[in-house]
């Protein structure tokens, strides 16, 4: 492996993102295989990764897509969707692209009062999910959670006895019922916990027939983390949804939209090290990216593992693993690694979900490439940006004409 990624160095450049479309491939029937209930279904959260060719490979495996802005559902068109397998979550967006939406035929799913009455008023036909929040506080830190009782996220479970007033005087289609509650989730007894209030919601609408549980299933990110076991949670909760189905005499279909746990740990990030720095405090290794392509570590304070892929056997030392951006942008502090000389490449691990999806322009750098290994081959997926790309929607007005 580590010679694959320092072969795809040399022939792509630094930095670099690669993804192992098997590691994905893998995720999902693991995914898939976890559960036993009559009717399931996966939609791939593709905010975690966009790249056309990461969405065709999730199309292939069967999976829906769950989209959060109109530019990804068309993201997903192109990449071969059709609109009843994308689920459209979206949340503050405006009426303008709801009604884009609603008229590309995607699944709608509702998080707020205010539209539900404008689906009420002029689109009573449509079949539309709700998303409820049931004030389960979960997820790996505030920044992520979004089911607490302040998060903007979805239709407070307690205004329940509103919506269905709403749904009986509108006669609104319900056909599913949301619920999203984080990321990074700890205990997945939360997800029982959602469940349990979700399922006496159902109860009470006919027209229901699949349940959707969102996300939040956590990933290594280091060797010692905590996990979702999704085998072991996937009987537990395979259980208790088809006692729910049973004792409705009802087969509902059983609904998760994983984006971390499908591709985090399929992806890599490759830089080069420009710099060692002794000062007094510590030693920097200066690689040759920075926030503006890997944001997650400055962002969440989140940990990635770095190996220097370079010198596997060096003596082990205490680094700090720094980015160029002109502020402070730190990817690893007191980090343990083989001793890093210029040149050598760092490898992080986890670089597949929310890391080239974030990734920005910030001063002026233009965006890494991405490469996707598929069947023992490499292939370059999405070209590295020139000036030109930065500049590309820029209109130089002319005012300022030099003396
Ligand atoms: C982001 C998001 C997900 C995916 O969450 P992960 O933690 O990446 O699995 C799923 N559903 C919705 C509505 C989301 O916003």
């Amino acid at each position: 492996m580590e010679n694959v990624m320092i072969n795809l160095c040399e022939k792509y450049g630094t930095p670099l993102y690669v993804y192992d479309s098997e590691k994905i491939t893998a995720n999902y029937n693991n995914f898939v295989k976890a559960f036993s209930t009559k009717n399931f279904k996966v939609y791939y959260a593709c905010k975690a990764l966009t790249n056309t060719n990461i969405l065709k490979l999730f199309c292939m495996l069967g999976a829906g897509l769950d989209c959060v802005s109109i530019e990804e559902i068309e993201l997903g068109l192109r990449a071969g969707f059709k609109p009843q397998q994308i689920l459209f979550t979206p949340n503050n967006v405006s009426e303008d692209e709801y009604k884009k939406a609603i008229s590309i035929g995607v699944k709608i799913n509702v998080d707020n009062i205010n539209f539900l009455e404008f689906i009420g008023t002029n689109y009573k036909e449509i079949p539309i999910c709700i998303r409820i929040n049931p004030h389960l506080m979960a997820g790996g830190n505030r920044k992520i959670s979004v089911g607490h009782i302040d998060s903007k996220f979805g239709i407070s479970i307690h205004q329940f006895p509103l919506v269905k007033r709403m749904i009986k005087n509108f006669q609104l289609n319900v056909e599913g019922i949301h619920v999203h509650s984080g990321s990074d989730i700890i205990d997945p007894d939360i997800f029982i916990r959602a469940a349990e209030l979700i399922f006496t919601i159902v109860e009470e609408i006919d027209t229901v027939k699949y349940i959707d549980f969102g996300s939040g299933f956590k990933v290594k990110y280091n060797p010692n983390d905590l996990y979702t076991d999704i085998e072991s949670f996937g009987e537990t909760f395979s259980n208790v949804f088809n006692t729910f189905c049973k004792k409705m005499n009802k087969e509902y279909t059983l609904q998760f939209e994983p984006g971390k746990y499908m591709v985090s740990e399929a992806g890599y990030f490759l830089t080069k090290v420009n710099n060692v720095k002794q000062t007094t405090s510590c030693v920097f290794a200066g690689v040759d990216s920075g926030f503006n392509h890997l944001i997650r570590p400055m962002f969440y304070d989140s940990y990635h593992e770095i190996i220097n892929i370079s010198n596997p056997l060096g003596n082990k030392k205490l680094y700090n693993v720094v980015g160029y951006i002109c502020e402070t942008d730190t990817f690893a502090s007191d980090r343990m690694l083989n001793e890093v000389r210029k040149n050598d490449i760092l490898m992080f691990r986890n670089a597949g979900a929310y890391c080239f999806s974030m990734s920005s322009n910030y001063n002026s750098r233009v965006k890494p490439s991405e490469v996707l290994l598929y069947k023992g081959k490499d292939y370059l997926i999405r070209k590295r940006e020139t000036i030109d790309d930065i500049i590309r929607n820029e209109i130089d007005v002319n005012v300022f004409l030099s003396k």
